[in-house]
């Protein structure tokens, strides 16, 4: 296992622009990280640039201190698992598992004691004498995994979309699966993903990309209360963040003439220029009866079963809420309250409280 230094890294195809911004990052021994970002934000550049497929247009990679920016991937001692399952169909699982420590000249009694281990973390021990052939693509997944985690002198496992395949119904048990695995072996993992909650279910920190830069690491939580931009906070979240441009009272914040933030939070930024509120559809509530509340109007309310998702309209702008089912759900006007603590204040774009 080993720390991924990517000094000053960046990647152009051949084109003007750079498929990864010139970056410096650091990924820390034993920790699991997930590159999270839409389609074509240079998750996969930067992750084939950490496994060799690719060599950098800038900069170096270092695994644990080494400058390894012109070795093979074979040499680079990395574990990978790809979106489509890489196995040995006429091989038994055993044989799949097994395959990586033969190479290296594992002795029989400790390969078996330790596709043992990696079996039974990954629910194969009934499967072992099966041809590999006959498994389900989630399975077979599975055994793509457990070749990765098998070896555990890995500088790293890198992951790329790896349950792409994987019906539906069965993501949450294969995460599930995979999170456990890692927190017993605590490789150094990068995972790969567009979906943010696979993101936040697995890794301990998230590095959100867009067009070719980071724009916001962070553990799950930070990327929920503090998003650094619009941009991070209506990517994480479901529905994303709200915004809505707030109305400057004399020692306040004000949203649908109603003052929702004072004191010195509304001191401390600038005295001029638009300041937007950044409100979670989580922290947005009604207000009781008699309290004085934005008023707005439900426009629409979408059932989510456990929760309904309520849009409402405060002025011009509108807003989205999270209602628990316990919650008795008022119509057409209504007072709506947020806690000051829950609220960010945007100027610019850019996170300043
Ligand atoms: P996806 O989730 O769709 O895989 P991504 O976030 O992994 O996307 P990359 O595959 O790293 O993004 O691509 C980043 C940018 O580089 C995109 O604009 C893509 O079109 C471009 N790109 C990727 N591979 C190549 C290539 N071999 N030649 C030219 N351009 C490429």
């Amino acid at each position: 296992m080993a720390d991924i230094h990517l000094d000053q890294i960046g990647h152009s195809y051949g084109t003007a622009a750079y498929a990864l911004e010139k970056t410096d990052l650091r990924f820390a021994n034993g920790k699991t990280y997930a590159l999270l970002g839409p389609s074509g934000c240079g998750k996969t550049t930067m992750l084939n640039i950490i496994s060799g497929l690719l060599t950098p247009s800038d900069g170096r990679v270092l695994l644990g201190g080494v400058d390894v920016t012109r070795t093979k991937t074979a040499e680079r001692n990395i574990a990978q698992v790809f979106q489509f399952p890489v196995v040995y169909q006429s091989k038994t699982v055993f044989e799949n598992l097994a395959f990586p420590l033969h190479c290296r000249g594992w002795d029989k009694p400790r390969i078996a004691r330790r596709v043992g281990e990696i079996a039974e973390l990954l629910g194969l021990s009934s499967r072992l004498d099966q041809s590999a052939r006959r498994l389900t693509a989630d399975e077979k997944q599975l055994i793509s995994l457990g070749r990765g985690l098998v070896r555990n002198d890995v500088a790293a496992l890198l992951m790329d979309e790896p349950l792409t395949v994987i019906d539906p119904h069965k993501k949450f048990d294969l995460r599930r699966r995979i999170k456990l695995a890692n927190d017993q072996t605590r490789h150094t993992v990068i995972y790969v993903t567009h979906d943010q909650n696979e993101a936040m279910t697995f890794a301990d920190e998230i590095l959100v990309m867009n067009a070719g830069r980071v724009v916001q690491r962070g553990t799950p939580q930070e990327l929920f209360e503090k998003p650094r931009d619009l941009y991070v906070g209506n990517f994480i979240g479901s529905p994303g963040m709200n915004f809505v441009r707030a109305e400057r009272g004399d020692r306040d914040l004000r949203l649908g003439g109603v003052p929702i933030l004072g004191g010195r939070r509304c001191e401390e930024i600038p005295q001029h220029g638009d300041v937007t509120l950044g409100i979670r559809p989580e922290h947005l509530e009604f207000a009781h009866p008699g309290e004085p509340g934005i008023p707005a109007s439900i426009v629409s309310v979408e059932d989510h079963g456990r929760l309904r998702v309520v849009d409402v309209a405060v002025g011009s702008n509108r807003l989205r809420m999270k209602v628990g089912r316990d919650v008795a759900m008022p119509s057409g006007d209504v007072g709506l309250r947020a806690a000051e603590d829950r609220i960010r204040l945007y100027v610019g774009g850019v996170l300043v409280s």
